[in-house]
């Protein structure tokens, strides 16, 4: 077991977080777990709350939080486009206030912070893949910046912080990841594909299919993440963690089909505003400084996923709190 820390995982509850807590805690690690339930549920935690070295804090970042932790991992923030969009002053308020409250604590408790920053960081991107020297192409007044300018202005307080008060951080830019855990109805491609092939509804593909977007198993997403909060400390990033295996939307939509066996049928429906046409990581950098790489392919994670939501049940998710 590597050295015994005491863990706050802010986000916790959710997809990402819960695997993560998950990881920690079977490493022996004190965890705990902070989140506001906005997109998540308990049920994704709920295995963790017997064990001792576990513990889940109904807590909301853009208020301070006071604890004594030696790392911090901050996932708190909706992820799907149509949970940040939900209520978008409060998903910028998360992102900045969140931010400046977790740095103030690791600043104060010395403190090495991780923060889950994204690929929206590049917007609509003209350079293709993307090195994290590109500096990006990010519409600041559209439906998406919210949540874009919102991790951008992280990434930049996480920095100064860093420069201005010597606080030990770590900046991970994550590009699309599915797996197991998924909320089945946050809108993301992953899970509506597959929630719709599984009970047999149309498989809505958002204009031509023709975008693409990169896939990471959330396992290898997870390793990618630890071993940079565990990484030199002259390697701060930020750093690419993603899955270079490119796949137009259409391509996803038939692979899904394929694999559930599904007799659902593609249709199209209007493509939201700046969706981003291309994505895919440059993953030189993770893999020189942390020597990792992805493992599992699009089609054995897809499986996997797909085994998952058939066990589940749709009436335990339920959208967004109104008025949150
Ligand atoms: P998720 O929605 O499942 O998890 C986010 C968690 O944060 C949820 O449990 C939610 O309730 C909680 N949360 C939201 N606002 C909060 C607040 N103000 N205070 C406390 N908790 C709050 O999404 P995820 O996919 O697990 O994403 C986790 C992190 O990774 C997010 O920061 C997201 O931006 C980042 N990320 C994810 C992906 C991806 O493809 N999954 C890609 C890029 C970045
Ligand atoms: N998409 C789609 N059908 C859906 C959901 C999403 O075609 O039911 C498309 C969406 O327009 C985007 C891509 O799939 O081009 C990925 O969308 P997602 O919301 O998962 O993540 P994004 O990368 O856009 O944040």
């Amino acid at each position: 077991m590597s050295q015994l820390k005491r863990i706050l995982v802010t986000g916790g509850a959710g997809f990402l977080g819960s695997h993560l807590c998950e990881r920690l805690v079977a490493d022996g690690h004190d965890v705990i777990c902070a989140d506001n339930f906005f997109t998540s549920q308990k049920s994704n935690v709920v295995h963790l709350l017997d064990h001792a070295n576990f513990e889940l804090i109904r807590h909301d970042i853009t208020h301070p939080l006071w604890l004594e932790v030696d790392e911090v991992y901050n996932l708190a923030c909706p992820a799907a486009p149509g949970h940040y969009q939900y209520n978008p002053i409060k998903t910028m308020k998360t992102s900045v206030m969140g931010s400046i409250n977790l740095l103030g604590m690791a600043k104060r408790c010395r403190a090495k912070i991780l923060q889950a920053s994204t690929s929206e960081v590049y917007g609509d991107p003209e350079i293709h893949p993307q090195p994290e020297s590109y500096r990006g192409s990010v519409n600041p007044i559209g439906l998406r910046a919210c949540y874009d300018e919102g991790k951008r202005a992280a990434e930049t307080l996480f920095m100064d912080y860093h420069r201005h008060n010597g606080v030990n951080v770590r900046v991970v830019r994550i590009f699309n990841t599915y797996g197991p855990r998924m909320h089945p109805f946050d809108g993301r491609v992953v899970s509506n594909f597959i929630r719709q092939a599984i009970s047999g509804e149309d498989i809505t593909v958002f204009g031509e299919g023709n975008q693409t977007r990169s896939f990471c198993y959330r396992d290898d997403l997870i390793e990618g993440m630890i071993r940079m909060m565990n990484g030199p400390d002259d390697f701060i990033g930020p750093v690419n963690i993603g899955n270079p295996g490119e796949f137009t939307i259409l391509e996803l939509a038939e692979k899904v089909i394929a694999r559930t066996g599904s007799k659902s049928k593609i249709v199209h429906r209007a493509l939201p505003a700046d969706d981003p046409t291309q994505r895919q990581p440059d993953i030189t950098l993770a893999k020189q400084r942390l020597g990792w790489e992805p493992k599992v392919k699009l089609d054995e994670g897809l499986d996997r996923t797909i085994e998952w939501f058939k066990t589940v049940s749709l009436s335990d998710f339920r959208a967004p709190t109104p008025n949150y």
